[in-house]
């Protein structure tokens, strides 16, 4: 089945859309004049619009025929705090040290693009509700929509998300029964010693020394104490120490982050990392302190929904282009949260490899037009074969 192309139609209208979205950037919380812009189109094309769930949120509601079951489509609608640096992009960000780097745009506008079709067409019977949320990048925004009452005011059976992938073709579509993303957990630690005079070291405590000690026992834990079987990703990012010449530093800092799919790797790493700073410190006589801050947890699909999902994929994508066993992302993502309380199914389309592959979170990336289409095609199947039309 090709794409809807008989309403998104107006391909020519999405890509407008996108390109309006990616030349008014907003970040987290922040993101008004894009729900402003989201509730406008929800409103032209008929769907009831509910408004300030986590702040910026809207939510979109379309019924076909009576009763029936609901499901939900969810979009990230936030951009990121970096300077587009696609200087010749007619669209390029018009608000400095702000970008859509990770395709949210792209993504709202394939939400926006389903609902019109299904507006317009209505072979379905049930509810679907529109879920643009706020604040993706590392504000959770999707905990703050659940916090407000989304899944009160809105029940739903099954929720959809799905994210371009660079370096995944153009025309491609990748998903996963089970964990699709990590969860993430920060660490910081700050070891406290004693200065000394470099040529007396036996008066003071080497924190430099204990911090470079511990960088070795942390990178150790993977190794040593999760199971091989178990993906678990620790590193550490910064270390700081020293004074000068002739100084033994009795001040170090370290930060870093860790990351698995598993609540109990991230339990069993956390507990591995506090055993080994304390012991090094107590070893060599400094104090320390550890402060673990753990970020959003891991994404887990739902199995027999990834299986619709992909199943719904083959028809827009063609059977050779999905891949129902994707390799998950170690990129955290706060779709998790939904995950958590309703089964959910979230996909990785293809954004392009080659040169259409630049990386997300990079100020030369750009959200590619060429797959919006087959994005809302994606969701607008979804709803007609989660919701059918003749269902008694
Ligand atoms: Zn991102
Ligand atoms: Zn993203």
């Amino acid at each position: 089945m090709p794409a809807l192309s008989d309403v998104i139609a107006s391909e020519g209208e999405l890509i407008n859309w996108r390109h309006h979205l990616h030349a008014h950037p907003e970040l987290a919380y922040d993101e008004t004049i894009t729900a402003d812009f989201i509730a406008a189109r929800l409103h032209e094309m008929g769907l009831d619009v509910h408004r300030g769930l986590g702040g910026t949120g809207v939510v979109g509601t379309l019924r076909s025929g009576n009763a029936g079951d609901t499901i939900g489509i969810r979009a990230d609608i936030d951009a990121l705090p970096i300077h587009e640096a696609n200087e010749k992009l007619g669209y390029r960000s018009r608000h400095d040290g702000k970008m859509h780097a990770c395709g949210h745009d792209g993504h709202t506008v394939m939400a926006l693009g389903a609902a019109k079709y299904l507006a317009q067409t209505r072979k379905f019977r049930g509810t679907v509700h529109f879920v643009f949320q706020p604040a993706e990048e590392g504000g959770a925004g999707a905990a703050a929509m659940i916090k407000d009452g989304l899944f009160k005011l809105f029940p739903m059976s099954a929720l959809f998300a799905l994210h371009n992938r660079p370096g995944l073709a153009r025309g491609k579509f990748g998903i996963r029964a089970g964990y699709g993303s990590s969860a993430t957990s920060r660490f910081e630690i700050e070891v406290q010693g004693r200065d000394a005079h470099a040529a007396m070291p036996q008066q003071g405590v080497d924190g430099l020394m204990v911090g470079a000690k511990m960088v070795d026992a942390i990178l150790m834990i993977a190794a040593r104490t999760i199971n091989p079987n178990d993906m678990m990703g620790i590193a550490i990012t910064d270390f700081r120490s020293g004074i000068g010449w002739g100084i033994i530093p009795g001040a170090a800092s370290l930060k870093g982050a860790f990351r698995s799919y598993k609540p109990e790797v991230q339990a069993a790493t956390e507990a591995a990392l506090r055993r080994a700073v304390e012991g090094i410190a107590s070893a060599y006589g400094a104090q320390m302190k550890l402060t673990v801050t753990p970020g959003y947890p891991s994404l887990r699909n739902d199995k027999t929904l990834a299986a619709f999902a992909a199943e719904t994929a083959v028809e827009i994508f063609g059977a050779d282009n999905v891949d129902g066993d994707c390799p998950p992302s170690l990129a955290s993502e706060d779709f998790s949260y939904y995950c958590e309380h309703v089964k959910c199914a979230y996909g990785w389309i293809g954004n392009g490899d080659g040169p259409e592959g630049c990386t997300v979170h990079n100020a030369h990336y750009d959200f590619n037009d060429r797959i919006l289409s087959n994005g809302a095609s994606y969701f607008a199947r979804l709803v007609e074969r989660s919701l059918p039309a003749d269902a008694s």
